[in-house]
């Protein structure tokens, strides 16, 4: 069955609300009555008296620098730089969001929820393309994506040009997304990671939620979630992500809880000297540690080259 598409629909499925909160405009945003008020997401203006939302009518307004308003149609244009392509992906990728809810939440008693009373989860579910070129360089099929709940983002917002992966919290409840930045330029200034602010990162586990950490085949410790989606290509379904080199003390008692740990970093020369500390300090009475090739991660390897260089560890 083809998936409903098109204006109309998304006219009839996309609220301006939802529209502006998946570009993070809703946070300066105030309820009086049926209406929101505040600043100007079109022309980003600062006065909160400037844009208004009418609930009700599901019609917004600029009283000021842009003196106009419209549907969430006109609006998702005028946040796409006026590009009617941007605003069409984006209103589709909204138009099928998935219900809020947790996915496969699991009893984990003793960890320290995810949770900071400055940090606001945003529990939605993005429709995102997993059929990315950033997969595919990768060596990831589009099923793989979709399972470990990652894929590209075409709306403007936090996601803006990065690929993004869903970020969960020991019990398997929904934080967000993390956004892998894509331009080359926005990386060396900022690094490759985008992460929602005040999430409690040292609390993340990637991939822990999916696992049972105490059976007998251990986990596979890697840096990052392209590592674990690779692995579980190849047959390897126990990988968590540090998502870096540190391992925190919430990391350390979750890790705790494995029978034993096969530590798979990065082959640059960060991921080594970080995989030697790692060993020498024996955080885990069982761990070893291997490297893939020099300046390779374990995401570059082929699966037949996993199967290899695992197997080979476990003889
Ligand atoms: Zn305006």
């Amino acid at each position: 069955m083809v998936a409903p598409t098109g204006w109309r629909y998304w006219k009839q499925h996309v609220r301006i609300p939802q529209l502006l909160e998946s570009a993070g405009h809703t946070e300066q945003l105030r309820l009086v009555g049926k209406r929101l008020w505040g600043p100007c997401p079109v022309h980003r203006g600062d006065n909160p008296h400037a844009f208004q939302v009418d609930l009700e009518r599901d019609l917004w307004f600029c009283f000021t620098q842009c003196a106009r308003g419209g549907d969430v149609i006109d609006l998702a244009r005028l946040l796409s730089a006026g590009c009617w392509r941007r605003a069409a992906r984006w209103l589709e990728q909204l138009s099928h969001l998935e219900p809020t809810g947790c996915c496969r939440a699991q009893e984990d008693s003793g960890i320290p929820a995810a949770v900071s009373p400055d940090f606001r989860p945003f529990r939605r579910a993005l429709r995102l393309d997993c059929t990315h070129l950033f997969f595919r360089n990768l060596g990831l099929t589009p099923t793989t994506v979709r399972r470990f709940e990652a894929g590209a983002w075409y709306g403007p917002g936090f996601l803006e040009a990065t690929v993004a992966v869903r970020v969960h919290d020991a019990q398997g409840r929904p934080l967000g997304y993390a956004g892998r930045r894509l331009d080359r330029a926005a990386i060396e200034r900022w690094g490759k990671w985008k992460w929602p602010p005040k999430l409690p990162k040292t609390h993340i586990l990637w991939n822990w939620h999916r696992l049972r950490p105490d059976a007998a085949k251990g986990l596979i410790v890697v840096e990052s979630p392209w590592s674990v989606m690779k692995l579980a290509q190849a047959g390897f379904d126990n990988a968590v992500a540090l998502c870096g080199l540190a391992i925190s003390s919430v990391q350390l008692q979750m890790l705790l809880r494995a029978r034993k740990i096969l530590l798979f970093l990065d082959g640059d020369e960060a991921g080594i000297h970080a995989s030697a500390r790692h060993a020498a300090s024996k955080f885990h009475p069982c761990i070893r540690v291997i490297h893939p090739p020099a300046n390779l991660d374990p995401a570059d390897l082929s699966e037949a080259q996993l199967i290899e260089l695992l197997t080979r560890q476990t003889r």
